[in-house]
């Protein structure tokens, strides 16, 4: 945002406002002249002011009946006469006078009204004889006095032509004294319409402030502790009544007969604490940018101001206005200065601070000018720019707030990320050994072991694997819940799936006496598109699942049709189990990671609770959903109905993959292979599997190596390990890529294969295979670049 285009901007409207605005309160309204004012010629369409030369009688209380009277003088009204220098002695500002004038008006059919401002501190009215309106006692000694300040007007007959006011004032309380600000007089309509407005503007206001002081109250109980916004709160709350407690003092009308000494202490010590806390708030909200100990000693100043309008009388503390101005005009300056500042430096917020700083510049401005009398009162404007104050100032402190939850968030998904990480890093490691493990094992066993020897081999391959489920479900979990897991779209055989996981677990049914049974539905005749591994580890899940908690009688894994088009087919897929079953209430739970259906489960049966969640994600995440109805005791049923596009294969296709070559008929005879792998195990198993294959491989340690090994006429492929020590393999590829050489490159990694697609496809390497690999996927991998290269 361009900050200088909006101060520009914001400067125009202001100065139009003003243009506006303005009453003029200059040379053409008409003035007194010698205690007379003739008002005859006058209309009305504005409130016009009793101004000019007034007659003035010090230490005397005139009554209207007194029509001869000695020492008057002819004041400039409004007169407020402390200080004033008259027949060459100084007035105190203790004492009582009468001001006097006589406004002839003009013929007319409306009633007029005259308002009648705040005096210091007690006044009575007279309008040609007859008291019309008084605030507090005037007295002509501190005993009869008592103070009072509350807005009145008095209505003037259309036959009442010449109007002779006679005010009594007195003071006994106030450094001030006499009155500051001018009586008026308009059309009845007209002052009331005015006086409205202004009570009108003064509570939205008030209504405002204290609406957004309670909210920010709140949003500090609630959690949020954050001082800046407690501050803001309560300088909202206490400027609040600053607004109806001076200028218009409609609280006053409000509440009639409110004691004065209380409003008027009010009245100041609002003022003073008002500051204080926005020096303070100022302090929290930019805490890098302030000087600390200039705000405390400003907030201290502040607070002596406020204690000694709650202590001292009035004729002390009603003089704090002048010195207390200093501070706040040091406030206006210094604290724009750290909205700049906080500005530069890019702080949350600092650009609407900034705006909000020169709003109150404004305001501060007018109510100075206005204290002053330079100006009139500018009601509205000075209104327009508090809003704009607060409003921007709540615009900071939710920029703050929202800052704050983003920072929170950010380091929340940092944590995120580095948990994947660990995860990803603590797969490559667990997973590199088991590779070896494995595939050691798969060796051993076909290197006609003893019987004895068969067993242990099994357990052992047996706990491997399980290891490898375990590092796997987790991976798994880590990746759908990151969203990186991406789906497979190529031909499916179902029917053959299921059936190599009910084959994969007849031993482990067998061996509980659970009779594991498969029934497939005939009309599924197609082979589809979809993602086999996923399918497989879902169901083969379920099945586990099943075999685990089904201490005798069956386990079913079931597949029917629902319907099917030329290109579509519908299946459910079940699995039913006569196993111990699961309570209603902890089916809601059984899908939440990490959980058993019961605490004893983990123990009796093993597992992590992450299996179904892992199923229930997969599935959701192809638009269907896992089901289940069970009955404890009786046993269960998991399922899920799913869509698949049906596969159309030509019959060469068909056929080309029926003539490809089979293992055990060493198809590589011949074929040399450059296996690039540090680690000694994973080069005996891969080596050991390309020899039974017919294969020649030669092993190069790491990338350096490779690329002197590599001979392009000799060797067909590499099988490139990524993580080796001196040259990894991204880099040992590019260098081959460089060097001109086109041969198929298959990379080795424990990694998550997506996680490093992007590295991998930069770097030029082919394809390439998750460690531990699988012989039969090394194989396939091996035979599709060997004869695409052939
Ligand atoms: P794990 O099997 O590793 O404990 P799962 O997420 O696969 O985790 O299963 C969560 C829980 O659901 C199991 O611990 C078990 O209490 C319950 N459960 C799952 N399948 C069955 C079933 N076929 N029969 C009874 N309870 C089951």
């Amino acid at each position: 945002m361009n900050i200088a285009k909006l101060i520009y901007t914001a400067l125009l409207l202001m100065y139009c406002s003003f243009a506006y605005g303005l009453t003029p309160i200059s040379s053409a309204n008409p003035s007194a002249v010698n205690g007379i004012l003739d008002l005859r010629g006058q209309t009305f369409s504005n409130q016009l002011p009793l101004n000019g030369q007034w007659k003035f009688y010090w230490h005397q209380l005139l009554s209207p009946q007194d029509s001869v009277v000695k020492n008057g003088t002819i004041v400039n009204f409004p007169f407020k006469w402390d200080g004033k220098v008259l027949n060459g002695k100084a007035l105190p500002a203790f004492g009582y006078a009468t001001y006097r004038l006589t406004v002839l008006l003009p013929k007319r059919t409306e009633i007029l009204r005259i308002a009648m401002p705040d005096t210091y501190c007690a006044y009575k009215l007279f309008f040609n004889g007859k008291q019309v309106a008084e605030n507090g006692q005037v007295s002509t000694s501190a005993d009869g006095f008592t103070a009072y300040w509350q807005y009145r007007a008095v209505d003037i007959a259309p036959e009442t032509d010449t109007l002779k006011i006679n005010l009594q004032i007195a003071n006994f309380v106030h450094s001030q004294a006499g009155i500051k600000k001018p009586l008026t007089i308009g059309t009845k309509t007209l002052v009331e319409l005015d006086r409205r407005r202004a009570e009108a503007i003064d509570l939205m206001l008030t209504g405002c402030l204290v609406m957004g002081g309670i909210f920010f109250m709140g949003l500090y109980l609630r959690g949020n502790r954050d001082k800046a916004i407690l501050l803001f709160s309560l300088y909202s709350i206490v400027y609040a009544y600053r607004i109806i407690g001076s200028d218009n003092y409609v609280l006053h009308t409000l509440l009639p007969n409110i004691n004065w000494y209380i409003t008027t202490r009010l009245e100041y010590t609002s003022l003073f604490i008002g500051i204080c806390l926005f020096g303070l708030y100022t302090r929290y909200l930019y805490p890098k940018d302030v000087n600390i100990k200039l705000l405390y000693t400003l907030s201290g100043i502040c607070f002596a101001f406020a204690a000694a309008a709650i202590c001292l009388p009035p004729i002390y503390f009603t003089q704090l206005i002048n010195p207390f101005l200093v501070v706040m005009l040091f406030c206006l300056v210094y604290v724009p200065g750290v909205y700049m500042v906080a500005y530069k430096r890019k702080r949350p917020g600092a650009t609407y601070a900034v705006l909000s700083a020169f709003a109150l510049m404004i305001v501060f401005a007018i109510s100075l000018f206005h204290y002053w009398g330079f100006i009139p009162q500018l009601q509205f404007i000075s209104f327009l720019c508090y809003i704009s104050f607060f409003f921007l100032q709540s615009l900071v402190l939710s920029h703050r707030v929202s800052f704050v939850l983003k920072k929170a968030r950010e380091q929340a998904e940092q944590g995120l990320k580095a948990k994947s990480e660990f995860l990803s890093t603590m797969s490559h490691e667990i997973r590199t050994p088991l590779n070896s493990v494995i595939g050691m094992s798969h060796l051993l066993l076909k290197n006609n072991p003893r019987p004895d020897q068969i067993e242990q081999i099994d357990v052992m391959l047996f706990s491997a694997n399980n290891l490898l489920a375990i590092v796997n479900d987790i991976l798994d979990y880590n990746k759908i819940e990151a969203g990186k897991i991406v789906f497979e779209h190529i031909e499916m055989d179902i029917a053959a799936i299921i059936r190599n996981i009910v084959s994969g677990l007849q031993t482990p049914a067998q061996d509980k006496g659970i009779d594991l049974k498969l029934n497939l539905d005939r009309d599924l005749q197609n082979k589809v598109l979809g993602d086999p591994t996923r399918l497989f580890q879902v169901i083969s899940n379920l099945a586990h699942n099943a075999i685990k908690f089904t201490p005798k009688g069956f386990v079913e894994i079931g597949v029917e049709v629902q319907g099917q088009t030329d290109k579509m087919i519908t299946l459910l897929i079940r699995v039913t189990d006569s196993g111990i079953g699961i309570s209603p209430e902890k089916i809601k739970i059984i899908f939440d990671r990490f959980t058993q259906a019961d605490s004893s489960t983990s123990r009796g049966f093993g597992g992590t609770g992450l299996g179904l969640a892992i199923c229930k994600k997969i599935l959701q995440l192809q638009h269907t959903s896992l089901q289940v109805s069970s009955k404890p005791g009786k046993g269960s049923t998991f399922y899920f109905i799913q869509s698949f596009e049906k596969s159309i294969k030509t019959v060469e296709q068909q056929q080309h993959e029926d003539n490809l070559p089979k293992q055990e008929d060493k198809p590589f005879t011949g074929v040399s292979i450059l296996l690039v792998e540090d680690n000694p195990i994973n080069v005996l198993v891969a080596q050991k599997f390309l020899e039974r294959w017919g294969a020649r491989a030669d092993v190069a340690q790491n990338g350096v190596e490779a690329l002197e090994k590599l001979d392009t006429a000799k060797h067909q492929l590499i099988l490139m390990d990524l993580h080796m020590p001196i040259m990894d393999g991204y880099e040992a590829t590019r260098k081959m890529r460089l060097n001109g050489v086109t041969l198929p490159i298959i990379a080795l990694t424990a990694n998550l294969l997506n996680e490093i697609e992007d590295q991998v496809k930069l770097a030029g390497i082919t394809d390439m295979i998750a460690k531990p690999f699988l012989p039969d996927e090394l194989f396939r991998k091996v035979l599709h670049y060997v004869h695409k290269n052939a």
